[in-house]
């Protein structure tokens, strides 16, 4: 049994995903040359895009992680939102660049937006592998978009099914049978 079994269909490819690390990178050179912005990664979802995407940005910038975590190992998401590592250096007068795995509620963004903001932060835009737009709960704009996600649940590439498949190289559905009974209740229509 290997992973790749458990999938039921693959969303976006290793190229597809290249590619548009490729030109989110670029993006970004461009619209920060000669700032030293700070890439800051969200832990652990973002771990693959945020690598692709700063090797394909020729612009001096710095790397650092935060984990904020809304989810708790299922589909479902929580609600609430916990910050379970800090980030370690002073983000007063910063211009910081969110690198998100994929932005569903926006509940994530919007609480470590006002955390940055709260600590002085000069400018804050967001880039994320994944934009999943109809689970929007709060109002919450991504600036870097590699691509719009129909509503449905995704693993690979960093994202997750209780911290499995995260080290799969594209993204993609799992098989109904892989989730548990609980979970496929959620799935199917219930949220
Ligand atoms: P939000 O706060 O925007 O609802 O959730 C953001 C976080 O929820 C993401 O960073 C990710 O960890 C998780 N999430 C949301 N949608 C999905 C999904 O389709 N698949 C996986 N694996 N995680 C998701
Ligand atoms: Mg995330
Ligand atoms: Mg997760």
């Amino acid at each position: 049994m290997t992973m790749n079994n458990d999938i039921e269909r693959v969303l976006y490819s290793e190229a597809d995903i290249a590619a548009a690390a490729q030109r989110i990178g670029a993006q970004l050179a461009y619209d920060y040359a000669g700032k030293t912005p700070i890439l800051l990664s969200v832990l652990k979802g973002a771990i693959l895009w945020t690598v692709d995407v700063m090797r394909a940005m020729d612009e001096y910038a710095e790397i650092e992680f935060i984990d904020v975590s809304s989810y708790h190992g299922g589909v479902e998401s929580a609600g609430s939102i916990e910050l379970r590592t800090d980030l370690t250096t002073d983000v007063k007068g910063r211009d910081i660049i969110i690198l998100e795995d994929i932005v569903d509620t926006g509940r994530t963004l919007k609480y470590m937006i006002e955390l940055l903001e709260q600590r002085g932060a000069a400018s804050i835009k967001v880039a994320s592998l994944l934009d999943k737009k109809e689970g929007r709960v709060v109002e919450i704009d991504v600036d870097y978009i590699g691509f719009d996600v129909p509503n449905e649940f995704v693993v690979g590439y960093g994202l997750d099914y209780k911290d499995l498949y995260r080290n799969l190289p594209y993204v993609g559905v799992l098989k109904p049978e892989v989730y548990t009974a609980e979970d496929s209740a959620t799935l199917n229509g219930q949220d």
